[in-house]
């Protein structure tokens, strides 16, 4: 495909993962993907390899959210990248997919809450604040949350950071429309990535999960990415302020 030819993306958190899945995808569409990391610089580099070998362009952006300075490093890396590859600093679509888990209610602690908090609730804000004067008219901002916001999980704090994005989503998409750009947060359900380590090689255990789904399977990293590529595409102009299950109907009702 080519949809995305002469588009820039940032990928946030796009070493692994989703967030791997969503810049190979984006990359193959045609966009010149920013790959962001924080600290896996192995695993950006494969990422950018792989984006490559697909034809794709990429370069890598290195930050660790939730650290002092962190929008400043993020954002002069970024630029820096766009110009040098673009010759300018204009950026298309936005992807909010770094983020991390913690423990629940009965063992969380405030500091371990902050940092959530930091990571997955307060970097997203920012990074749209410093992204939305480089945004194209037409833009797509997509963030990332979890299905964890509609059904009761043990993850509680989790499920509390990801609510707020949601949120924002929903109030920005209203904030940005006179601009064209669309803001919506796709929410995945169980997904076999790094961030669920005790399924990763575990197929009796994906089984378990997926059988919980209306679609009787556990999700891939690709699976997500299909759902953000369509609302980044030009297909996807008309959906904004919304949030996208895309947990193949995870947990919808009893099957009778
Ligand atoms: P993952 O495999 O754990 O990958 C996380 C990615 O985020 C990595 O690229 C990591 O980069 C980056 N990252 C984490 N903390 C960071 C920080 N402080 N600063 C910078 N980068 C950071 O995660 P995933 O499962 O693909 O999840 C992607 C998104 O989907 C997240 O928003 C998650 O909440 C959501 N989600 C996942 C599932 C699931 O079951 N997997 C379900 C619902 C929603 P480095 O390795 O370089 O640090």
């Amino acid at each position: 495909m080519t949809s995305l030819l002469g588009k820039t993306a940032l990928v946030t958190g796009a070493s692994r993962g989703i967030g791997q899945a969503v810049a190979r995808r984006l990359a193959a569409d045609g966009a010149l993907v920013a790959v962001h990391y924080g600290s896996n610089a192995a695993a950006v580099h494969e990422t950018v390899q792989l984006i490559e070998k697909g034809g794709g362009r990429a370069f890598a952006v290195r930050a660790e959210l939730g650290m002092a300075g962190d929008m400043d490093t993020l954002f002069t890396a970024l630029e820096a990248g766009l110009l040098a590859w673009t010759g300018q600093v204009r950026l298309d679509i936005l992807v909010n997919n770094a983020a991390i888990t913690a423990d629940s209610i009965e063992t969380i602690t405030p500091e371990t809450f902050d940092r959530l908090i930091a990571v997955n609730t307060k970097a997203p804000l920012f990074i749209i604040q410093r992204a939305l004067p480089l945004l194209n008219d037409g833009g797509r901002i997509i963030n990332l949350s979890t299905a964890a916001t509609r059904i009761a999980m043990p993850e509680q704090p989790y499920a509390m950071s990801k609510a707020a994005v949601e949120v924002l989503s929903r109030s920005l998409a209203q904030l940005v429309g006179g601009r064209g750009i669309t803001v919506n947060a796709v929410a995945p359900g169980p997904t076999v990535t790094d961030m669920n380590p005790w399924m990763l090689d575990d197929p009796e255990a994906q089984q378990v999960v997926g059988s919980g789904n209306a679609i009787p399977r556990v999700g891939h990293p690709a699976d997500i990415a299909d759902v953000v590529a369509f609302l980044a595409s030009e297909a996807g102009r008309w959906v904004t302020g919304q949030i996208i299950d895309a947990s193949g109907g995870s947990f919808l009702g009893p099957r009778i």
